[in-house]
């Protein structure tokens, strides 16, 4: 995988440098409820800026669906975005954009207002294109987190100017190309989460790459009961055994082990230290109970088999982790991850929204090698997906 990089993109001065970010940050009462996309931001403007660069960011905000609109204007994350680089930011909408860009001073940062105020954005319409590309010499591509859309900002801008990845954009690819593209073997992935529906495609192409596939979450109870398990009440995907079973079939082809939890933490209810909590092995759950987490004998031994590995790749949670006790499989085996990265023997990478948070309450996000926050693009790069933002950067 090779692409240009800000290293690639020479003396930057006076050069006006359109800069594809993901500022598509939550906001409540005015107020960014959560600045980690801003933040993610920040060292590729800055970095333009202190080169002498006229910034131009370019992002999408809310679903406009082509109408512009006060409600989803990226006026109003220009000062938080300004407050998080230590700068100021102008805002340029689409009315007086030619003349406002032709204002700009080296070095200084500007952003336009939301791409999706142009409905051809999303239809990646060439006219939409050039309106964009005039504007700029250069193009920079800074979203991974969009980069599985093939829009006029995330793609085709790629092909009209010069095209380099910003820092965020490179250290995400750096990231899963070590994850995934050519890991140190024995390379671990762990699958948890709600359905097996929803991750179909990733675990297919899991089997094929990985050594070991845990499988933990709501979605393990489908393989259980593809195994002929009685899962009694747990959430299950009764229509989904056959494909478990192929699934199961393809890793043995493939000599992937598959780990299942063989004991499991089960209650009647779904509450917070239910009453009837308890753990037993896969066998005897009752026709009442629910499966809510991997038991920890089973984690004991997910651990021993962390410890051979070299590579780690984790989207989903072990069980429902949001609820106590349910977190502690995730937590543990999560912790057991962050100890051996920071020894050195493992690369670790996570990423889903779900397991991000998982992460930060067990406290050890930072000790990862990478987690991504880029959700949906970070899901169809699990499942092999060539991500067209990401293919427009490529060299050659
Ligand atoms: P991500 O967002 O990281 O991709 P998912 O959305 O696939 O993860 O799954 C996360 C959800 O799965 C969590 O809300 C969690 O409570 C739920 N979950 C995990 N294990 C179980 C289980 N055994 N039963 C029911 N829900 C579960
Ligand atoms: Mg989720």
């Amino acid at each position: 995988m090779t692409f240009k990089t800000l290293d690639d993109m020479g003396d930057l001065t006076s050069k006006r440098v359109l800069v594809r970010e993901d500022l598509n940050v939550p906001m409540a009462d005015g107020q960014v409820t959560d600045d980690t996309r801003l933040r993610a931001a920040a060292p590729t403007i800055l970095e333009l800026a202190d080169r002498g660069a006229r910034v131009m960011v370019l992002a999408h905000f809310g679903r406009p669906k082509g109408q512009p609109s006060e409600e989803f204007s990226l006026k109003k994350v220009v000062a938080p975005f300004s407050h998080v680089l230590g700068r100021p930011v102008r805002y340029i909408d689409w009315e007086g954009d030619k003349a406002a860009v032709a204002t700009l001073a080296d070095g200084e940062i500007a952003v336009l207002e939301n791409t999706r105020f142009f409905g051809g954005e999303e239809k990646n319409d060439p006219a939409v294109v050039e309106r964009f590309a005039s504007l700029g010499d250069l193009y920079v591509n800074d979203a991974f987190s969009a980069a599985h859309r093939a829009h006029a900002s995330t793609e085709g801008l790629a092909h009209v100017l010069p095209a380099f990845a910003g820092r965020s954009m490179e250290a995400e690819l750096v990231a899963l190309e070590k994850a995934l593209g050519s890991p140190e073997k024995p390379v671990a992935a762990v699958v948890g989460g709600a359905k097996v529906s929803s991750k179909l495609d990733v675990l297919k192409h899991l089997v094929e790459r990985v050594d070991h596939l845990i499988i933990g979450g709501g979605m393990a109870n489908t393989f259980l009961a593809a195994r002929g398990i009685d899962v009694g009440k747990s959430l299950c995907e009764h229509d989904l055994t056959g494909t478990a079973d192929e699934i199961l079939d393809a890793a043995d082809k493939a000599g992937c082990t598959v780990h299942l939890p063989y004991d499991v933490v089960v209650s009647k209810e779904f509450a917070a230290n239910p009453p009837s909590l308890r753990t037993c092995n896969v066998h005897e759950v009752a026709a009442d109970e629910m499966i809510l987490d991997v038991g920890p004998a089973a984690v004991e031994a997910l651990a021993d088999v962390l410890k051979t590995c070299r590579t780690l790749v984790w989207n989903g949670p072990m069980g429902a982790f949001e609820t106590v006790p349910f977190d502690k499989a995730t937590v543990a085996l999560a912790r057991t991850a962050a100890a051996l990265t920071k020894e050195g023997s493992l690369v670790s990478v996570a990423g889903g929204g779900d397991t991000v948070a998982a992460l930060n309450h067990a406290g050890v996000a930072g000790d990862f090698s990478f987690v991504s926050t880029a959700g949906g693009a970070f899901l169809e790069w699990m499942e092999g997906r060539v991500l067209p933002g990401v293919a427009a950067l490529q060299k050659d």
